[in-house]
């Protein structure tokens, strides 16, 4: 079959392998150059262990004392406040704990395919340099937090997940640099990180493309509700095809409203600041909990951000924020690089309330498929989405359930 996808992110690029496999005809449209999106400067990291929901009732405790320091972990722009309702009060519903539960299952079946899939398409497209498998950690500088993750740990072990627990003299022996305050750490030593997402992303694409997909520079402004689907521009233009894969990210929205299906996706900002050439300083990921920020030590230099700030897609960068996140860093972290070295950038990820993406058909059109919504997990879970989605065009049983990601579920 002729299969459009819309969207040259790292999720659209998966997407066009998994159906390249089945031996379709793939082309890829995005109105920017590939990776434009969030999949260019995140973190990296291929977060397979992390199985909890955003939404949840403990985050819930915590939003009122983020939401008092206007550069901390998590910020709502006021201006955004009336359009951001909608999500909120679903957030608010998602962490209801018979909602929290489900919202894990689904999580976890997701997450538990994200390596092996992964590795799987890394090797096939001979990509496997890019992916690097040095366990991450996450570090605590308070005893509460610690306990927190005993809890958690219990809850990963569950999904059989390896979570190891250490002090901070052990925390130092893996991570020198890790010099403030700690009062331990939780080490996931099957955890993952990615050379540089800008390069993955760009390689993936590009094997894509080697292996007979073609990319069209296009902006897709609707796609219609007929049997063979046409993608239709902005000026009028239209290419039919047999299927279509919305793959947009955080823009997918009005695409699927069209479609019938009025998703509560909205966007979580994230900031970080990017020191390139600069490596050797940590060895692997570190997240710094209750902090709002990682550091990641990528091929090309090391990158530290986080942060979530709901302001929408047309608001522009508050880098205020990024400065925080370094200045707090630099009280953990020692031998930093100067803050004005780095490179700066926000990328929107594109987030549903309940943490988990939309994979599925559209309501007007069931030729038309999405997969979008990953939110803090789209470089982890992309491979994996291509997969099911590719069998749901295949007509094959999808490996999970895909019931808790229908874009109707809301
Ligand atoms: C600060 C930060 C850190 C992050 N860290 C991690 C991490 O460590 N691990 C992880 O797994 N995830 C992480 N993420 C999340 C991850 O980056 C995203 O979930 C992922 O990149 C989304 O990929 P995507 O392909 O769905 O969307 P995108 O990368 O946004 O790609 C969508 C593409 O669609 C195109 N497009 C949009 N609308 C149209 C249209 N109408 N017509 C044509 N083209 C269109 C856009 O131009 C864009 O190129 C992070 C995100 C941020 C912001």
């Amino acid at each position: 079959m002729k299969v459009a996808v819309v969207g040259a992110g790292i999720v659209g690029a998966a997407v066009a392998h998994a159906l390249l496999d089945d031996g379709h005809e793939v082309l890829i449209l995005d109105r920017e150059e590939p990776a434009f999106g969030p999949s260019r400067g995140n973190a990296g990291w291929i977060a397979h262990t992390d199985i909890l929901p955003i939404a949840s009732p403990k985050i819930l405790r915590r939003v009122p004392k983020f939401l008092t320091d206007p550069l901390g972990p998590l910020a709502i722009r006021p201006a955004y406040l009336p359009r951001l309702l909608p999500w909120l009060t679903r957030f608010v519903l998602a962490a209801r704990p018979a909602a929290y539960e489900r919202s894990i299952r689904a999580l976890a079946a997701l997450q538990q395919r994200a390596l092996p899939a992964w590795l799987a398409r890394a090797e096939r497209a001979g990509l496997r340099r890019h992916i690097h498998r040095r366990g991450g950690l996450y570090a605590f500088t308070d005893a509460a937090t610690l306990a927190e993750a005993g809890r958690v740990a219990k809850r990963q072990a569950e999904f059989g997940i390896r979570v190891e627990l250490i002090g901070p003299d052990e925390l130092r022996q893996l991570e020198p640099a890790l010099t403030g305050g700690f009062a331990g750490a939780s080490f996931h030593p099957d955890a993952a990180h990615v050379g540089d997402p800008l390069d993955l992303t760009l390689a993936l694409f590009s094997a894509a493309l080697a292996r007979g997909a073609v990319f069209e520079k296009a902006e897709v402004a609707n796609i219609s509700t007929a049997e063979r689907p046409a993608l239709i521009g902005p000026d009028g233009w239209q290419r039919v095809v047999d299927r279509a894969v919305i793959a947009a990210g955080a823009w997918s929205k009005p695409l699927a409203a069209a479609l019938g299906d009025a998703v509560p996706l909205d966007t979580e900002r994230g900031y970080n600041v990017s020191f390139r050439g600069f490596t050797g300083l940590t060895s692997r990921p570190v997240g710094f909990e209750g902090h709002g920020f990682v550091m990641t030590p990528l091929d090309t230099g090391l990158r530290i951000g986080g942060a979530v700030e709901f302001g929408g897609l047309k608001a522009a960068p508050n880098h205020a924020r990024t400065r925080a996140l370094y200045d707090k860093a630099a009280t953990l972290v020692d031998g930093l690089p100067g803050f004005d070295s780095g490179r700066l950038w926000m990328g929107f990820r594109p987030s549903l309330p309940d943490s988990l993406p939309v994979i599925g058909t559209a309501s007007r059109n069931p030729h038309v498929l999405y997969a979008f919504g990953h939110g803090h997990y789209g470089m982890t879970q992309s491979t994996a989405t291509a997969e099911l989605v590719a069998d749901l065009i295949a007509r094959r049983e999808p490996a999970i359930d895909l019931a808790p990601f229908s874009p109707r579920r809301f």
